[in-house]
């Protein structure tokens, strides 16, 4: 509605007199701004359409990006307005995207995909380095970093510890997947998922009970059932209890 009374602002302004070149200005700024409006609002018939059908619209795969990077700060700043908790937008956004991913069937071999934990996962007092090499783990149990690593090993994908986003950025360039598992709080997920679009990612979000970014934990079961939906398409044959 802002958007109408502005263009009638403009038309009665550039058409009721000699506008000269403003007033084909003014067409091609109308005529660009409604061609961004008709992409977004493809976006949201395929997001819709995706989820409620459980399909990948593969020709509204580029709308759906577009419209899911560009409404993201938008939904954020009416969250703000409107005093709607941020993480809840976060976990919303999260859900939606993997509702999105879900959609898109298809199985790939284990090392195409990768698994990213955040460090925040293992046990304080730990003082193994675990970042630079998981292998440095001992799997001694005190806490999910062990047998989220053994599952790596048993589906054979990747599976790399990140402190931050330049991290998990270096592996994701390093390392090439065609689609990413990744564990993190919603606020975490949401900025990876942005930055990875158009890669599908799957995003598992980890527990807090000690508050943020402090022993972490998060069920091996969950990124187990993640892990199958990529490589065998479904979550049958979970190895976790
Ligand atoms: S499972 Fe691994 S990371 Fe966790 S406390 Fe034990 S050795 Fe450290």
């Amino acid at each position: 509605m802002m958007f109408a009374g502005v263009l009638y602002y403009l038309w009665l302004t550039f058409f009721q007199r000699d506008a000269g070149v403003l007033r084909y200005l003014l067409v091609a700024v109308v005529l660009v701004v409604l061609a961004a409006l008709f992409f977004v609002g493809l976006g949201f018939f395929g997001i819709v359409l995706s989820i409620v059908s459980s399909r990948n619209i593969t020709f509204l795969n580029k709308p759906i990006n577009f419209t899911v990077s560009l409404l993201y700060p938008v939904v954020l700043w009416l969250g703000k307005v409107f005093k709607i908790a941020q993480d809840k937008i976060q976990c919303s956004f999260v859900e939606v995207n993997n509702q999105l991913v879900k959609a898109k069937k298809g199985k790939l071999t284990p090392d195409r995909l990768l698994v990213l934990l955040p460090h925040c996962l293992q046990e304080r007092e730990c003082p193994n380095r675990i970042t630079t090499n998981p292998d440095n783990c001992s799997r001694c149990g005190k806490c999910s970093v062990g047998a989220l690593l053994a599952l790596g090993e048993h589906y054979g994908v990747h599976m790399r510890i990140a402190t931050g986003g330049t991290l998990a950025r270096e592996a994701v360039k390093t390392l090439k997947p065609r689609a990413i598992v990744a564990v993190a709080c919603e606020r975490d997920l949401t900025s990876g998922i942005l930055d990875c679009i158009p890669l599908p990612v799957l995003g598992v979000t980890n527990e807090r009970p000690n508050g943020p970014c402090f022993n972490t934990q998060v069920k091996p079961k969950e990124v187990e059932k993640a892990i199958l939906f990529f490589i065998k398409g479904g979550d049958s044959h979970l190895v976790c209890t």
